[in-house]
């Protein structure tokens, strides 16, 4: 895990700024880094850098950026950390929270106008919790696209990218300083690559059942919907070496994976007016509350699935999303004239479901709240034809990790002061979502991968710049 050498021996070869992950926190720290002059390597374990960011929708919030601007939305630092905040119930470090809110444009529209990453602003629907339009996206709205913006921009930088190489030891000297890694090949060879400065983009541990089990029993049996080979290596290297972790129970659940198809399925269906309900065929929940705490809520209902029920203007506004239009095409979706016949496909009691929808058409007449705590309006009012489609409550993401300050350098648990030259972003590192399931803000994953990714891979850069060893 943690090898440690002499700080007098130098390793060849040897690259300033090492990073290790090649998902959004990787290869934006990377592209920071060699904006900033520095000669970067990125190690990634699979063959093919796709990671959670390929996974993901690829949203990525901002306050005050141009794509705003342009729309007459008005946002401000203050209202998005507001936002994360109020989410969060203000249990993450307002230091790190303030820190993505005010370089959140700035990064966005660097990526965009130095490396051609094609960010627009996302419109139509709000996420849960933001008060304004400020999600923003590639236009097909998928990660993967998101993540080909990202590998092209660091392929037209001449940027390195070492894949197959999974890392499985860090190299530390006397004063914790990083001095290179040792990686491993998929024929079991064995390298050593030296560094000035490391950052760590090698996410959460999402991947590993027993760290689920310790830090998210909830979680144990349900479907991971991540990378998996996410596997708390940055927790372990950064408690070996000791950091403090924070927020290790911290995770982006979602309550809206389709089962048994496993394709994610937008929150956008509830938040334009769609409802979940239990094989009972009733609600049972404020489906505005949030989709990260959503997951444990579905889980908890009878044979842990529940079906999204929805009607034509949702399924065309749902079909925007590559992944619905995925679902769509395996079958996933159940559409019926009739929810008569809606209750046979779904084999959902047609009374109770009848009784549900009904009771749900009187709350959008009369804008009322629900006993969930749901506020019901006319632009929420459901007609047949329905639609629906059956999912369940998945772990996508882990949110704690290691402790990091505003510019993204790992703290020791002892004195809370950084660690010489180890820096962490993404997944990797604590971040803004709370002590729990119901504290991720939507854009949270993203936001600590791509701003704070950027951020992370600046001040490796800084460093190495001023660094007497160098
Ligand atoms: C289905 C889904 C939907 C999501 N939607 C959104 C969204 O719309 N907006 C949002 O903000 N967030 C979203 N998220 C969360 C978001 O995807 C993550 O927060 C984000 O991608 C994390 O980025 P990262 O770079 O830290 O990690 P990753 O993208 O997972 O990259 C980590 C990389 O490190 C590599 N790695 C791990 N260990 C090693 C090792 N020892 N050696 C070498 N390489 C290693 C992995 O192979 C991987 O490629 C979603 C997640 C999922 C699963």
């Amino acid at each position: 895990m943690i090898e440690r050498c002499n700080s007098q021996d130098r390793l060849d070869p040897e690259v300033s700024v090492l990073v290790i992950g090649a998902g959004a926190c990787g290869l934006s720290a990377a592209l920071a880094a060699h904006d900033a002059g520095q000669d970067v390597l990125v190690l990634e374990r699979d063959a093919l850098p796709r990671g959670s960011t390929a996974m993901s929708s690829g949203f990525v919030p901002a306050a005050g950026t141009r794509w705003q601007r342009d729309r007459g939305v008005e946002d401000s630092v203050d209202l998005m950390a507001n936002d994360i905040q109020a989410k969060n119930h203000h249990q993450a470090n307002p230091v790190v929270v303030r820190s993505l809110a005010e370089h959140s444009a700035q990064v966005l529209e660097q990526l965009a106008d130095q490396h051609g990453v094609p960010f627009e602003l996302v419109e139509g629907f709000l996420y849960p919790g933001h008060s304004v339009m400020r999600m923003h996206c590639t236009p097909r709205r998928t990660g993967e696209e998101l993540m080909g913006a990202l590998l092209q921009a660091c392929e037209k930088a001449s940027l390195d990218i070492l894949t197959e190489c999974t890392v499985r030891q860090l190299l530390v000297d006397e004063h914790d300083r990083v001095m290179g890694v040792a990686l491993q090949r998929p024929d079991g060879s064995w390298e050593r690559i030296g560094c000035r400065a490391l950052v760590l983009a090698c996410s959460g541990y999402g991947g590993d059942a027993e760290l689920v089990g310790q830090h998210l029993p909830y979680m144990k049996d349900a479907v991971f919907y991540g990378h998996t080979g996410n596997q708390g290596d940055a927790l372990r290297w950064g408690q070996a070496l000791g950091a403090a972790t924070g927020d290790l129970g911290a995770c982006q659940g979602h309550g809206s994976l389709a089962w048994p198809h496993q394709t994610l399925i937008s929150w956008a269906l509830m938040m334009q007016g769609g409802v979940q309900v239990n094989r009972l065929g009733v609600r049972f929940s404020n489906e505005h509350k949030g989709y990260s705490e959503q997951a444990r809520t579905v889980l908890e209902q009878p044979g842990r699935s529940v079906w999204n029920i929805y009607d034509a203007r949702i399924h065309e506004a749902a079909l925007s999303f590559e992944d619905y239009r995925q679902a769509h095409a395996a079958m996933a979706v159940k559409s019926a004239h009739t929810l008569s016949e809606l209750a046979t496909l779904t084999q959902l009691p047609e009374g109770a479901l009848s009784q549900t929808l009904a009771h749900v058409r009187t709350l959008c007449e009369q804008n009322q709240t629900d006993e969930f705590g749901r506020t019901f309006g006319p632009e929420q009012q459901l007609q047949g034809p329905w639609f629906a489609i059956q999912v369940t409550g998945a772990l996508f993401h882990t949110q704690g990790g290691l402790e990091i300050d505003a510019q993204g350098r790992v703290l020791r648990a002892d004195d809370h002061q950084p660690l010489p030259n180890l820096f962490a972003g993404g997944g990797a590192a604590r971040g803004v979502s709370g002590a729990g399931d119901s504290g991720y803000l939507s854009g949270n994953g993203l936001l600590s991968a791509v701003v704070m990714g950027t951020l992370a891979g600046r001040s490796a850069a800084q460093f190495t710049r001023t660094d007497p060893l160098s």
